[in-house]
């Protein structure tokens, strides 16, 4: 057996060694799902390491310093057993186990050295001095380095836990406190060195019974426990925590610790409570919107509405959800609905006019608005919708009507106006302003006393108010005009309300030359154009008028009727002219005989009748007879030199209770005129005293 030196041995049998070291500390691999590869890579690493170490020459006090790990000309973290440490610190070995490795592969070269050299060749026992002392110095640079990690690995999670927010602690079995953060003693207001080792129940603000329930119950179920604690210190009772307490299980599977975490949820809560209260008024608000709600994003693609929208367009808001908002216009409204959204987004605002196609009452006419608002950067448009349907409808009516009024009032024959309750003009027509001379604003709540002559504005004033009182009146007043000065207008007045004013409607017809004409109409009515006496028509009316007021005061009165004798004749021999000229002059000599009183008239061609108020049969025959004789004794002169002699007849009948009207008066004297005309002409006769009352010729 040839003997070498435990150096060259390692070197050379590196592989069976591993494998040996490998059965050593199999189970500890398996713990931590470490392959056996990856394992062994840092043995052999320090396996070579070792061996250089003990083939180099060193004084005593380099070994007697190695012995105690502390070897010079090192670089101890960086070595390949520093790695070691390191790579099993990352792997979660603990220390112990990384010292059983050590101590396993010591045992795995030198059971197997001594196995491969029963005698121990000399200088073989320095050798495995020297080999303990390089062991002992490889474990010090791994388990410094492990701890160095651990350190660095523990100082960052302290500084992890000191600026968490949330509260961190580690509670021991019994409840003492084993680790707590700055949160956690921030709380208290003191350090958390000053709180660690503390029962956790004197630790005021948290509900020490209830968190007594917690931990018996983690560590009884061995799991976590997640819930809410209220504060029990009556400072911060308002605040609320999340509360996450953990079990720490150790490797023979029983509870250690407990490792708790504590998230203040008070402000999320309230946050929470703040954004339900938003939502709901928001919620409210867009629910009691009078009409449709949307809103929606920069594609016009609905993100937002209410249950009118859905009323509106039979579709729900998650059917519509997504898709433009266009769609659902009336296809001419789009192009302009785009054109309005747009500008609404660059500006902030816009109204539009669109109309939607709605499910169940065709297209109906919306007025939207829609304004820009901004959710985290990103621009929406919100709006309200209001069918304005019939609000057009009524627009286009009410602009019908206008239009309809507007021409009735312009086609008015005369001066229209409409007047509040005080007498202003409220409306009139281009005639008024005409005739006024005032324009369209001098008019405009003007009264309308002011266009009326200064005298007739007590009366004008009188008229409104009845009008006001009773409905309807109407008056005759000069009217203050431009260019004809005061005018005589006939005036009506009607009163309307419309909600609570009333107003008087009216129209002013300038009556001045209307009168004139009337006057000259009933003139030539009133009054026979040959002989300017009454003419049959107004003869009658007022003998009418008479009959009835001698009726009614009992007054006498007696009526004649007269006829020329023989009147074709004169006709026929001088022409129709003479006949003309010979009427004139009778009716001339007849009123020559008459009194003031007595009233004639033509009845037609040569036959005339009078009236004689307050007159008895006997005055009557009085004055017929005078007129007769008159008559009958006087001559007409035609032309020069030429003259005509007439008779007449006269036929008087004298009111009597029998006669019922007028006409029966009338009638009775026809008869006696028949009668005198029977009887020989130029003679008088009375009705009903024909026998006795004849006054004949002469
Ligand atoms: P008597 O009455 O006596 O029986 O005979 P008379 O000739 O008067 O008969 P009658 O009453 O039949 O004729 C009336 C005539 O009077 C007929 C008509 O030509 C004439 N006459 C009627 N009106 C006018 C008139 O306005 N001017 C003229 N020139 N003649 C008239
Ligand atoms: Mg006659
Ligand atoms: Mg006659």
């Amino acid at each position: 057996m040839s003997s070498t030196s435990l150096a060259d041995f390692i070197l050379s049998n590196i592989e069976p060694i591993l494998e040996k070291w490998e059965l050593f500390a199999s189970d500890i691999f398996a713990r931590h799902d470490l392959d056996t590869v990856e394992a062994c890579d840092h043995a052999r690493g320090v396996l070579i390491e070792i061996a250089a170490d003990i083939g180099r020459p060193q004084t005593a006090l380099q070994q007697a310093e190695k012995s105690k790990g502390h070897a010079p000309n090192t670089h101890e973290m960086k070595s390949e057993a520093a790695q070691h440490g390191a790579d099993r610190f990352f792997s979660g070995f603990s220390v112990t186990e990384e010292v059983s490795e050590f101590r396993a592969l010591r045992a795995s070269v030198l059971r197997l050295w001594s196995v491969s050299n029963p005698e121990l060749p000399p200088g073989a026992m320095d050798e495995v001095i020297r080999f303990n002392e390089a062991i002992d110095q490889a474990l010090a640079e791994s388990v410094a380095r492990y701890s160095a990690e651990k350190e660095q690995r523990t100082h960052v999670l302290d500084m992890l836990l000191s600026f968490s927010p949330d509260l961190n602690y580690v509670l021991a079995l019994d409840g003492t406190l084993i680790y707590a953060n700055k949160a956690l003693s921030d709380l208290y207001g003191t350090t958390p060195e000053k709180i660690i080792g503390k029962h956790f129940s004197s630790l005021s603000s948290i509900d020490p019974v209830e968190l007594k329930q917690h931990v018996a119950q983690v560590i009884e179920s061995k799991a976590a426990f997640r819930g809410e604690v209220p504060c029990a210190d009556s400072t911060v009772k308002h605040l609320k925590f999340e509360h996450l307490i953990v079990p720490v299980i150790d490797a023979q599977g029983q509870v250690e610790a407990l490792v708790g975490t504590a998230r203040n949820m008070t402000e999320r809560d309230q946050l929470e409570d703040d954004l339900k209260r938003e939502k709901m008024i928001a919620d409210t608000i867009i629910e009691s919107a009078p009409g449709p709600f949307f809103m929606i994003d920069e594609q016009f693609n609905l993100v937002r509405g209410n249950s009118d929208l859905k009323r509106q367009t039979g579709y729900s808001v998650e059917q519509l959800k997504g898709s433009s908002m266009l769609a659902t216009f009336h296809e001419d409204d789009r192009a302009l609905a785009a054109v309005k959204f747009l500008t609404a987004f660059a500006t902030g605002y816009a109204r539009l006019e669109v109309r939607v196609l709605t499910c169940d009452h065709g297209v109906r006419c919306y007025l939207k608005t829609a304004r820009r608002f901004l959710i985290a950067g990103v621009p929406y448009l919100a709006g309200f919708c209001i069918d304005v349907t019939d609000r057009k409808l009524s627009e286009d009516a009410l602009e019908r009507e206008k239009q309809f009024s507007d021409a009735l009032i312009e086609s008015t024959p005369g001066a229209f106006y409409v007047i509040d309750a005080e007498g202003n003009f409220v409306r009139w027509n281009n005639y008024l302003s005409q005739l006024t001379g005032l324009t369209n604003t001098e008019l405009r709540s003007r009264p309308l006393l002011l266009s009326i002559h200064e005298d007739d504005r007590p009366r004008a004033a009188a008229i409104m108010k009845e009008a006001l009182e009773s409905g309807f009146a109407k008056a005759e007043l000069r009217v203050l005009t431009q260019e004809h000065g005061a005018r005589l207008f006939s005036m009506t007045a009607r009163s309307f309300t419309v909600g609570p004013c009333t107003y008087l409607v009216g129209i002013g017809t300038d009556t001045t030359e209307w009168l004139a004409k009337i006057k000259n109409l009933e003139h030539e009515a009133w009054t026979d154009p040959l002989t300017q006496v009454a003419s049959r028509s107004h003869f009658m009316e007022m003998a009418r008028l008479e009959f009835a007021r001698c009726r009614r005061y009992g007054h006498a009165l007696s009526l004649w009727m007269l006829d020329v004798d023989h009147f074709k004749d004169v006709n026929d021999t001088y022409g129709h002219p003479a006949g003309d000229l010979a009427l004139q002059s009778l009716v001339k000599t007849n009123q020559q005989g008459l009194r003031d009183w007595d009233i004639l008239g033509r009845l037609g061609g040569e036959e005339f009748s009078v009236l004689l108020p307050e007159t008895q049969t006997d005055q009557a025959l009085l004055v017929a007879e005078r007129v007769r004789q008159a008559v009958a004794s006087a001559r007409v002169a035609l032309s020069p030199g030429m003259s005509v002699g007439l008779t007449v007849s006269i036929g008087i009948a004298t009111a009597r209770q029998e006669d019922v009207d007028i006409e029966s008066l009338l009638s009775r004297a026809d008869q006696a005129l028949f009668e005198a005309k029977r009887t020989g002409r130029d003679k008088v006769c009375v009705a009903e005293q024909l026998a006795s009352d004849v006054s004949s010729k002469s």
